[in-house]
């Protein structure tokens, strides 16, 4: 091997230059990212060790540690973890076919003046190094191999790197940044232990420095940080300080947690829980899909297994951070053991408990947070509604919605509170689902039920049709989609200023529409729903909402047509005037009007939107 220059991946060296050219803000989170990589290295020679003891002969305490010079103006960070060979350098640093990157990007893209809270998110950290560093020099040698095996990796963060073997006698790697002019604040030994301490305090492992002599640092080392993992330490001796900074240090997100709960469990098996939620959506969770890159921290018996295990975590929870240290599971614990294991099953459901028991104490104690929670993830945990019977009820509490009695579109109507408002006689749940706030708080299915002042809930989040698909009632309540099938409104008394119709009077009117109609809808009926609109389009029980119906299509999928029903309001001037017209085809164009409105007012698009409007002009002007 000889040294050569290479070229970064296309991807790698945008990332390079937007974070060299626009990254300002937090420009100090590069320590974090590297003291970060340098715990992760501790961490994973720890665990090849459990197999192999060898690995830690001659140097068995592992320590990060980080050093100035100021006449260079260089600044070193070093662990003797596990280190990196010649190709593991090239894979993970230089030519990085990571998902992180692409999504990196799209999110700097969305907003630049956030890329430095977000770098460590997206597994791109290293290049925060670049912020602050003109040249980067990287020294690695891989725990197990010779002296000789030594990487030297060097780049200036344009488009190339050079990288060629180095003597190390020591294993683990060394980060030295040559800092750029104007950033000589980091080879200050006070800056530096602070950021330390705000950032870094409760990596496991020691963060050592230069014990400082007449004002310079001087030969002997002292650890600067708290050096022991903050979830083994009792509750009591921390503070909240303490629990923020450490979930910024776990979440790599600038901002604060909402809420955290740490819990120590004995019984029949043993481990420890801390688990946060954050104050917003992290960024790695929004850009990427359900599937991806969330879960806890694994530890066993402090030793840490792996990031982001699923198996500790439904889906729907996707958002909470957090720790499980195990004192029970097996240190060789893989994915495939996780997935079959019976003690990762029973963690699994205390988490989901933990979590839920948090919630449900931030929305009875503390309304606003729990608003901003449920604001960020509200529809995530509607996910849980749908695919967690055995949490249902619970989350089902946990809920809030729009509604005819709420704040126009904020969510924030339980289900408790809706059912203490029900009226007399009343014993279901009301709610429409539309595809957007404003179809569904001017639909004319809630005619009638406003007319009665009885409270619709108001459904136009993309989940919401799916997940009412799988809740039939909540509290003894039959939840309805009041958009669907056939409603009895009679058991909830008269809506005030209107007269009941008479279906046997009106019997001719909707024969007569069902042949002007002929094959356009499944039925026509008079409706119970409408006292304003001439009316609407009615499903049944089962049917998917016209709206999910065109969202599947628009997506390319094989969607059954759905005929709705059209019911109609016999006391409206439209139908009157329908069923007084003599002439045939001003009664079909009519008709067509009524089925036409009907549609629009659903949200719906109309086959012939022309023939729409010339038939209507031809009603509000008709020709001499
Ligand atoms: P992430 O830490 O999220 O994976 P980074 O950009 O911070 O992303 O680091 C990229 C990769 O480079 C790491 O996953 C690791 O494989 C490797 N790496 C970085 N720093 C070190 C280090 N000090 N020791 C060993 N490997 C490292
Ligand atoms: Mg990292």
């Amino acid at each position: 091997m000889t040294t050569e220059s290479r070229r970064f991946e296309a991807e790698v060296a945008q990332v390079l230059h937007l974070v060299t050219h626009s990254l300002y803000s937090h420009k100090e989170i590069f320590l974090r990212e590297l003291v970060s990589n340098a715990s992760d290295a501790l961490d994973k020679l720890r665990f090849a060790a459990i197999a192999a003891p060898a690995l830690l002969d001659g140097d068995a305490e592992l320590r990060i540690e980080i050093e100035v010079d100021r006449d260079a103006r260089t600044l070193t960070i070093r662990d003797n973890g596990i280190g990196m060979t010649c190709d593991e350098v090239v894979e993970n640093i230089g030519t990085i076919a990571r998902s992180g990157t692409r999504r990196f990007l799209e999110a700097l893209s969305a907003d630049q003046r956030t890329g430095t809270s977000l770098i460590g998110q997206f597994g791109v950290g290293f290049y925060s190094a670049f912020i602050v560093a003109d040249r980067v020099r990287l020294l690695t040698r891989r725990a197990g191999e010779p002296a000789a095996a030594g990487v030297e990796w060097s780049s200036d963060g344009t488009a190339e790197y050079t990288i060629g073997p180095a003597e190390r006698p020591a294993r683990g790697t060394e980060v030295v940044l040559h800092l750029k002019e104007g950033e000589d604040e980091f080879l200050e030994d006070w800056t530096l232990r602070g950021l330390v301490s705000k950032y870094s305090d409760h990596i496991g492992f020691p963060i050592r420095m230069r014990k400082p002599l007449d004002g310079k640092p001087g030969e002997e080392w002292e650890t600067v940080n708290h050096a022991s993992a903050l979830w083994t330490r009792p509750k009591t001796e921390l503070k909240d300080e303490d629990y923020k900074a450490f979930y910024q240090s776990l979440s790599h997100d600038m901002g604060e947690p909402l809420a955290w709960t740490h819990n120590r469990i004995e019984g029949s098996q043993s481990y420890t829980l801390l688990l946060y939620v954050p104050g917003a959506m992290p960024m790695d969770a929004l850009f990427a899909g359900r599937d991806e890159r969330h879960g806890l921290k694994l530890y066993v018996r402090r030793v840490f297994i792996m990031d982001a295990a699923q198996e500790l975590l439904p889906p729907w929870l996707r958002f909470v951070r957090g720790v499980v240290d195990s004192d029970d599971l097996p240190l060789n614990v893989s994915r495939e053991i996780l997935q079959e294991n019976r003690l990762v099953a029973q963690i699994r459901s205390a988490t989901i408990k933990r979590v839920l028991d948090l919630l449900e104490k931030l929305a009875s104690d503390e309304a606003d947070k729990y608003a901003r929670f449920w604001r960020a993830f509200g529809n995530v945990l509607k996910e849980g509604i749908a695919e967690d019977w055995s949490n249902r009820e619970r989350l089902l509490k946990l809920a809030r919605f729009a509604s005819t009695a709420g704040e126009g579109a904020t969510q924030s109507v339980s289900l408790d509170d809706y059912i203490a408002r029900m009226k007399p006689g009343q014993d279901e749940i009301y709610y429409l689902t539309a595809d957007s706030h404003a179809a569904a708080a001017g639909s004319p299915q809630l005619e009638a039920l406003r007319a009665r002042g009885i409270e619709v809930l108001l459904l136009s989040d993309r989940i919401d049709e799916w997940m009412t698909a799988h809740v039939h009632e909540y509290a003894g309540k039959r939840l309805r989609n009041v958009a669907k099938g056939e409603i009895d409104f009679g058991k909830l008394g008269e809506a005030p200023g209107r007269p009941a119709t008479d279906p046997d009077a009106a019997r001719p009117l909707v024969e007569r529409l069902k042949s002007l109609l002929d094959g356009q809808v499944a039925d026509v009926r008079v409706s119970q729903r409408l006292t304003d609109s001439p009316a609407c389009l009615v499903l049944g029980e089962g049917q998917m909402a016209l709206h999910l119906t065109r969202l599947l299509k628009q997506a390319g999928h094989e969607v059954p047509e759905t005929r709705p029903t059209l019911e109609v309001n016999p006391a409206h001037p439209l139908l009157a005037r329908l069923a007084a017209e003599t002439d045939e085809a001003r009664a079909r164009d009519l008709a067509r009007v009524v089925h036409d409105q009907a549609v629009l007012a659903e949200g719906g698009q109309l086959e012939d939107p022309s023939g729409f409007v010339r038939r209507v002009n031809a009603l509000i002007a008709p020709a001499a």
